[in-house]
Formats: C-alpha cells, sequence, structure tokens
C-alpha cells in the first residue's frame, strides 16, 4: 500500500493510473475505522481497478462547540486494517496541505445541507461538500463510495457532483450495524458500555415504525409521534434532535402516506450526537 501525504503527489499518481487506463475506487473517511468503512472498501475493491482510502479529520465540518479535537485517531490500527484488505493508495494530507494560507473557497449545496442534520450543525455541509470535492480533484476517481448511514451527506454529494457535472459515479453502501442493530460509527468509541447497550434503542425504533408503515395501517403523525415516545422514554438520551419521515430526495417532512420515505433519527446521549436512518416503502392507507 502507497502512502501518500501530499495533494500535488496524490494527484500525479492517480494521473499516472488514469493514463493506463485503470479505474480508481475511492472511499473518503475520517479515520478511526470499523466494519462499516471497511465494507465500502471491499465494494470500491470489486468494481475497480485500484482502491484509494483517505483518512483526513476535516476540520472546517466541525463547528468550534464539536469535537474535532477530541475526534477518534488511530492511525497505526487504521493503517493496518487497509494493509489486510489489500487497499493500493492510503491518502493521508495533513490540514495545512488542504487548507493553506488565503483559502477561500466554499462549495455550498442549497436547501439539502440546511434541513435534519444541517439544521443542528450549520455549516456542517459546506465543509463536507468542499472537502470532498478537493478529494475527488486530488484522487480522480471514476467511482466513490459513501454510507447509508451518513444519508443527508449522500444526498449532498450526489447533488454536487450532479450540478457541477463531475464525472464520478457515487455508490451508497447499506449501513453496517452491531448485533443488537447499533449502526457502526467511530463516535460510538465515546459511549459507555451502557450508553451503548441503551443506543440499540435507535434501530428499534426505526424498526418498529417501518414495520408500522409496511403495514400500511398508520398515520405520519403517529409514527412520527410514537418515534418520539421510544426515545424519549429511554433514560441515556438526553436530547431528541429530531426523529419522523421525510422525504428522500428534498428531505423535508412528509405528510401523506405514500412512496418511499426516510424515517431518521438524530439524538443526543451527552455529549455524544447519534444519527441513524432506514429507507421504507410506505403503502396507502387502508
Ligand atoms: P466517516 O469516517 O465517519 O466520515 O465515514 C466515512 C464513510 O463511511 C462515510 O461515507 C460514512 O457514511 C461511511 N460509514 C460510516 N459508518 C458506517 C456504517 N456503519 N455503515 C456503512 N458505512 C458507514
Amino acid at each position: 500500500m502507497e502512502i501518500i501525504r501530499i495533494p500535488k503527489i496524490m494527484q500525479a499518481t492517480a494521473k499516472g493510473h488514469l493514463v493506463r487506463g485503470r479505474t480508481i475506487g475511492f472511499v473518503p473517511t475520517m479515520g478511526a475505522l470499523h466494519d462499516g468503512h471497511l465494507s465500502l472498501v471491499r465494494r470500491a475493491r470489486q468494481e475497480n481497478d485500484l482502491t484509494a482510502v483517505s483518512i483526513f479529520v476535516n476540520p472546517i465540518q466541525f463547528s468550534p462547540a464539536e469535537d474535532f479535537q477530541g475526534y477518534p485517531r488511530d492511525i497505526e490500527v487504521d493503517t493496518g486494517k487497509l494493509l489486510k484488505e489489500q487497499v493500493d493508495i492510503l491518502f493521508m494530507p495533513d490540514t495545512k496541505a488542504m487548507y493553506p494560507g488565503g483559502f477561500l473557497t466554499h462549495i455550498e449545496v442549497e436547501q439539502i445541507s440546511e434541513r435534519l442534520c444541517g439544521a443542528f450543525r450549520p455549516g456542517h455541509f459546506r465543509g463536507v461538500a468542499t472537502v470532498v470535492a478537493k478529494l475527488f480533484h486530488i484522487v480522480l476517481p471514476k467511482r466513490a463510495y459513501f454510507g447509508q448511514k451518513d444519508y443527508q451527506q449522500t444526498r449532498v454529494i450526489k447533488r454536487m457532483t450532479r450540478d457541477l457535472d463531475m464525472d464520478i459515479e457515487i455508490t451508497v453502501c447499506p449501513t453496517v450495524r452491531e448485533k443488537d442493530g447499533l449502526a457502526m460509527s467511530s463516535r460510538n468509541a465515546y459511549l459507555s458500555a451502557e450508553q451503548k447497550r441503551s443506543a440499540a434503542v435507535l434501530f428499534r425504533c426505526l424498526s418498529e415504525a417501518a414495520a408500522s408503515l409496511e403495514s400500511g395501517i398508520i398515520r405520519v403523525q403517529d409514527i412520527t409521534r410514537g418515534m418520539q415516545q421510544i426515545l424519549r422514554d429511554e433514560p441515556a438520551i438526553t436530547e431528541v434532535q429530531y426523529a419522523g419521515l421525510f422525504d428522500p430526495v428534498t428531505l423535508g417532512e412528509i405528510h401523506e402516506i405514500g412512496g418511499d420515505a426516510l424515517l431518521a433519527i438524530a439524538v443526543k446521549m451527552g455529549d455524544t450526537r447519534l444519527i441513524d436512518n432506514m429507507l421504507v416503502m410506505m403503502k396507502k392507507e387502508r
């Protein structure tokens, strides 16, 4: 595995592969890798000549009050995992290489960036879109892989690639979960054993709402109310930021049953913010 830290060298390396007709599959990450990340890596390996992974904790997607400094970092363990997966290139720039003095350009994907998590994390998706656009220009992938776990992020990235005519295929891979349903996340490392057990309530809440919707016997308000109740009944949850049914494309609220829907949740357990979601097909009310 080649480890590259300098954007210009990464770009020159990618160009060298492109002129030889090789495709690059790319998995951008912030490190502290778990099986969710590795599922994207495996998919990229299956579908491309070369696999590139980036590890970069992107400061501009964190607000000053968020966990940029304390975000879990374990480069040695991560490198070992990527070697085992036979990744070809690990791109690991530092902050100065990505944002040299005088940096002024940002990408803003309007509307969908402001909903759901965007309402609680102002500027977050601007930071995400900007870094992903930079990484795409540096790594030059044919395909890039993202997890459904961060559903809103996948919508923002898809919109950006379409709006800016980026010739990159975006693949969304299923959320990888622990045995009890908890979505894997680097931030789960912040949870105590007890909080981690309680966090399985997110998946239970989504599953119950999905089952009600699929049975076609319930109203939207009842689903939303039911979800919020389940979450409020869990003492480890200190704040429910949102929980309900949303349009999977616009991310706006849904008021009527019918078609596809996104069930999505964001809660806080103490200082730790947890998100999860599920896509469902709703039947019309009987
Ligand atoms: P992160 O390191 O948190 O920025 O995540 C890097 C990529 O891994 C993103 O596309 C995430 O959506 C994806 N990812 C994170 N957790 C999971 C998971 N549990 N299952 C599938 N993909 C995930």
